[in-house]
């Protein structure tokens, strides 16, 4: 079983008759070898479906349609093992509504010298016949995914894997719903946008409710659950035996636990994937939720503070592409710096930041909360493990969606931050502060992210081409002056590219 569930990439093989039933055999077997390689590999996470070698027109078009209408098929993988004249994908590909990736591969990896005739030349003809498939898909304006090498290579599964985690992502923002418990910040621009362009590009709805809904929620868990609840948290968290005998502060903690299981019962209701608030609505709580945010992140659920339903779904997209890797994801703000000889970022939020991108088991504490609401709330303490990392930020720039990322290098802060009364991740962006500062501002990239040390640029960069949104990237080689140059192309190309 692998780690999606019902959710499935199909494997397409292009060919023809030209070359009578026995290659045809040959192209069928070596097909159903590959998607067996794939199946069994520990690189590629998502079931990988073999389907019929596909010879005309009529059978492309066949199946590209039951693609789109097969909800667990979140993509199409397509080889061409020999010559597959892509006039007959026209048809195909014009109907086709799922992503796919053209797989440029070749079944045998070295030639076989001393036997090598033309029989084997016209069986093994992938550089040939993915050219060919190649020219229509750029001849018809097609986005694809493009994986060139030997198929049971390393680096061509994890290739493989990356685009297929896009893949289901891509799905997840179809069927997304985003809650929101309140509004925007108010004044705040970034955390705005337009939801009905946002449902259209990306899919996911966002539905906002009173806080007196969830209040009602909220207020209705039993004492028993709370109870229960607090268990649970005795067994994952570090917490000083005094919380317990303290009888107020195992009431705040009691909030927390209360607070997290009304939301959670609210979202599972309501089939939801994400959910934002903000501490300027936040009537009829017990306060801003600590503890309780910070584990329905880590169980899956995207977050955004102050109302930000883009962050929020991008949180919960990313944790969705990212199951069974190694490495956590977060909502994450850039909240302040460090200059020095390497010029560095603490990131952090109010209390909102995952666990699971901890780099040890975190601390429990109830401590005072003093923005908007003043009152004491349970939260876990801790920092970010050092390692690599990316932020995301997804921005409405009026016409149009632009994701941003930037690849930074998160590091052990060099002392104790004893004062500190929230988790927090010390990084260094690529290829330094001024530089990715800089781009990002230009960009118009958030103060609010998306922190991720599982998911890879190129999930980032597929998920972006699947649903046509320019993604721009800070990282290593990232210049300002080639970087603005950048922003403007990408102006005229995404303004051209709509139309009219
Ligand atoms: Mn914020």
């Amino acid at each position: 079983m692998k780690l999606f569930g019902q959710k499935q990439v199909w494997f397409v093989t292009g060919s023809q008759e030209l070359y009578g039933p026995n290659v045809l055999q040959q192209v069928a077997k070596d097909s159903a070898e590959i998607v067996s390689g794939f199946q069994q590999s520990d690189l590629i996470g998502i079931d990988v479906v073999y389907k019929p070698t596909v010879k005309s027109a009529k059978e492309i078009h066949a199946v590209c349609q039951a693609a789109n209408t097969d909800n667990n098929c979140v993509g199409i993988i397509m080889w061409m093992h020999t010559f597959s004249p892509s006039k007959m994908w026209i048809a195909g590909l014009n109907e086709l509504h799922k992503p796919f990736m053209h797989l440029h591969t070749q079944f045998n990896a070295a030639l076989p010298w001393s036997e090598i005739d033309m029989d084997y030349m016209n069986t093994h003809q992938s550089a040939h016949g993915c050219r060919e498939f190649g020219f229509i898909g750029t001849r018809m304006r097609k986005e694809r995914k493009v994986v060139v090498g030997y198929w049971a290579a390393a680096n061509v599964q994890v290739e493989v894997d990356d685009w297929c985690r896009a893949a289901v992502g891509w799905n997840e923002s179809q069927n997304l719903r985003v809650v929101r418990f309140g509004d925007n910040m108010r004044d705040v621009a970034v955390t705005e946008g337009n939801k009905v362009s946002a449902q259209i590009q990306f899919g996911y709805q966002v539905h906002a409710y009173g806080l007196g809904d969830l209040t009602s929620v909220v207020n209705g868990i039993s004492d028993s659950e709370v109870n229960s609840q607090i268990d649970c948290y005795a067994n994952d968290y570090q917490i000083a035996e005094s919380l317990f005998k303290d009888e107020y502060q195992l009431k705040m903690l009691q909030n927390e636990a209360r607070l997290e299981l009304g939301m959670s019962k609210f979202m599972q209701d309501g089939e939801f994937g994400a959910f934002t608030n903000c501490f300027e609505n936040l009537t009829g709580l017990t306060g801003l939720p600590g503890l309780a945010t910070q584990r329905l992140m880590a169980n899956g659920y995207g977050y955004g503070g102050e109302g930000d339903w883009k962050t929020s779904a991008m949180v919960r997209i990313m944790k969705v592409m990212s199951k069974g890797r190694s490495g956590g994801t977060s909502f994450m703000e850039d909240y302040t710096y460090n200059f020095g000889s390497t010029d560095q970022v603490l990131g952090a939020h109010m209390l909102e930041v995952c666990p699971s991108i901890a780099a040890e088991k975190p601390v429990l504490e109830v401590h005072r909360h003093t923005i908007g609401v003043k009152c004491d709330t349970a939260r876990l303490l801790f920092t970010g493990k050092a390692g690599p990392a990316i932020n995301v930020s997804s921005i409405d720039l009026g016409n149009r969606f632009r994701i941003i990322v930037n690849e930074v290098d998160t590091v052990t802060p060099p002392e104790e931050l004893p004062n500190l009364p929230v988790a927090s991740a010390l990084w260094q962006p690529r290829p330094n502060l001024a530089v990715a500062a800089g781009a990002w501002i230009h960009a118009g990239g958030a103060h609010h992210t998306a922190y991720s040390q599982s998911i890879t640029i190129a999930m980032i960069s597929d998920y972006a081409e699947m649903a046509g949104v320019e993604l721009t990237v800070i990282d290593a080689d990232t210049n300002i002056r080639q970087f603005k140059n950048e922003l403007r192309q990408n102006a005229a190309f995404y303004a051209l590219s709509q139309g009219l």
